[in-house]
């Protein structure tokens, strides 16, 4: 599977629904875009403030700014993770979840487990914990797991990782926490306060409407961060108007809370929509929803695309499926139009 930026070149330019990259067209907020503005005459400046944001990050957290590494995106994190452990064992994932890390595992040789997801489309945490042995040398969950949008019980999570954890490293991708109820309950980050060997990866190009500016961070022990530095640019990488931006909309609950009720509204009107022409859907906790086709998957999307409506398709399970991002309402208005005349 493509990752979401390639995904997006190689669609089509002019689009009336962009719902294959799992953005965010409510963000960034007013706030972020004065920010950018204000920022713009002090651009010949290095991004030194990438240091304040860290200690930001590190006082909400109840960590040090040692435990933070920023970077433009979380993808460039995922990539140090994938040099630093694809060269020293393999990679167990789900399947399917994203695959960015675990792809350019395997450019360092790095064997790759997937192992299949539950019934109900969860990573299958019981599967992955058997399934370990001493040549693993990373777990990557995604929560809630791209594609499917599925989000693990988090008790369930936390009791994994405190078994698996002394043993293997886990990569818990969070991209998507900030679309939970609760993200600071959901969010792993405290198995990492606690001393396990955890990483959590974190973006602003979901809810906080980054995926143009590029601004992630990943969370950890201090001396694996240090590990995982050797392979990233790191801060100097994030643009100074980008790291002013992610500076005043960390945690703005306002903005937040904002984009996740616009967002919810039209997940909704998706969901009734497909349930209106008949189709099943696996029940989401992100900004996208996947759903099982009733016909090839490339014709499917090809069809949409040709109707300026942007998606993508996946097979897993022995079935065709299509994932749908959530737009704004005039794209969902946009894909059930298409999808009327497709389906
Ligand atoms: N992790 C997951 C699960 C994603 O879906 C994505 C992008 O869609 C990323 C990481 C990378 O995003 P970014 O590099 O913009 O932080």
């Amino acid at each position: 599977p493509l990752t979401e930026q390639e995904a997006l070149a190689a669609a089509a330019p002019a689009l009336k629904a962009r719902l294959l990259a799992n953005e965010n067209p409510f963000g960034p907020s007013e706030k972020a875009k004065r920010a950018i503005a204000d920022s713009v005459a002090n651009c010949y400046q290095y991004p030194a403030q990438s240091r304040e944001l860290a200690q930001k990050i590190a006082d909400y957290e109840g960590l040090t700014p040692e435990h933070i590494l920023l970077d433009a995106g979380s993808s460039p994190l995922l990539l140090a993770a994938a040099m630093h452990y694809g060269q020293k064992g393999g990679i167990m994932t789900g399947d399917p979840s994203y695959a960015d890390l675990t792809r350019k595992a395997e450019k360092f040789k790095a064997p790759i487990v997937a192992v299949p997801l539950t019934a109900d489309y969860k990573l299958d945490l019981d599967a992955m914990e058997k399934q370990l042995d001493a040549r693993t040398a990373l777990v990557y969950i995604c929560n809630p797991n791209n594609p499917t949008g599925t989000v693990l019980d988090t008790a369930k999570l936390k009791g994994f990782v405190e078994r698996v954890s002394p043993k293997t490293p886990i990569f818990i991708d969070e991209a998507y926490i900030d679309y939970l109820p609760d993200p600071r309950g959901a969010s792993m980050m405290a198995a990492v306060k606690q001393g396990q060997n955890v990483l959590v990866a974190r973006t602003f190009s979901k809810l906080y409407g980054f995926a143009g500016l590029r601004v992630g961070y990943v969370v950890g022990q201090p001396d694996t961060i240090k590990l995982l530095s050797q392979y990233a640019v790191g801060p100097m990488s994030i643009s100074a108007p980008a790291v002013q931006a992610a500076l005043v909309s960390y945690q703005d609950q306002t903005y937040m809370q904002e984009a996740l009720q616009k967002t919810l509204a039209s997940r909704q009107f998706l969901c009734d929509t497909l349930k209106r022409e008949g189709y099943e859907y696996i029940p989401s906790s992100a900004n996208f929803v996947m759903f099982p086709l009733k016909m090839d998957g490339k014709r499917f999307v090809d069809e949409m695309m040709k109707r300026g409506v942007g998606v993508r398709n996946w097979q897993f399970a022995g079935k065709q499926w299509c994932r749908v991002s959530i737009g704004r309402m005039d794209e969902m208005q946009a894909f059930a139009a298409a999808f009327g005349q497709v389906s």
